[in-house]
């Protein structure tokens, strides 16, 4: 059978009115912000503070992007008579991003929670250079780190929180310790140089 004529033109009209009448879904972007699920792989934060130099995340990056320099130095023993110790002391963290592929690899592998992602993703450059991102770069990423979701009501704690906790527990009574016996000291000397001075102006 043939088609009505006039019949096509009527189902595009249709379908142009239909789309007219919907609410728009296309993101105004730049001037719109697109609303990223937190765990979005926008570029990656160093936490310098917890890296070891271990490199284990430069050699299992699968595209070699991950530059570290670091040099050993010696910690004096912490005890008379202990045993001196080495450390491994950073001195370049940078990451190519325009090699990057954003496996997260490197996140994953890091055994001391050192890397992490931000959502950030407006870092276009211009020239490729600009888009390897030296250690400070990559600390600034890090505050862009959104905060890990709450815990599932009765978790457990998890191990860091707990260890975290317990030192600044410890740290805090032995604070409070010291203020005490500067305050037990200040005590003292305070008689002391009552007990000095006497009735009278005393002994002087
Ligand atoms: S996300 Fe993947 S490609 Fe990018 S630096 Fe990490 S390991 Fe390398
Ligand atoms: S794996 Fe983690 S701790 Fe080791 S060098 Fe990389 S960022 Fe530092």
């Amino acid at each position: 059978m043939s088609p009505i004529p006039g019949s096509g033109l009527a189902k595009g009209l249709a379908v142009t009115l239909r789309t007219m009448t919907k609410k728009t879904v296309t993101a105004q972007y730049p001037d719109v912000q697109p609303e990223l699920p937190p765990r979005s792989r926008g570029v990656i934060g160093l936490f310098e503070e917890n890296c070891t130099v271990c490199m284990l995340c430069a050699r299992e990056c699968p595209d070699w992007c991950i530059y570290i320099d670091s040099h050993k130095e010696t910690v004096p023993a912490a005890v008379e008579g202990g045993r001196e110790r080495s450390r491994n002391v950073l001195d370049r963290f940078a990451i190519d991003f325009s090699l990057c592929m954003y496996c997260g690899i490197c996140i994953e592998v890091c055994p001391f929670d050192a890397l992490f992602w931000s959502p950030e993703f407006e870092y276009a450059e211009t020239d490729i250079h600009e888009l390897t991102h030296e250690r400070d770069k990559l600390r600034e990423w890090m505050w862009t780190v959104p905060a890990p979701p709450a815990l599932d009501p009765g978790a457990e704690e998890p191990k860091e929180v707990a260890a975290a906790r317990k030192a600044a527990d410890k740290l805090a009574a032995a604070q409070a310790a010291e203020a005490a016996a500067a305050a037990e000291a200040g005590q003292a000397a305070d008689t002391g140089q009552t007990g000095q001075t006497g009735p009278e102006g005393g002994q002087a």
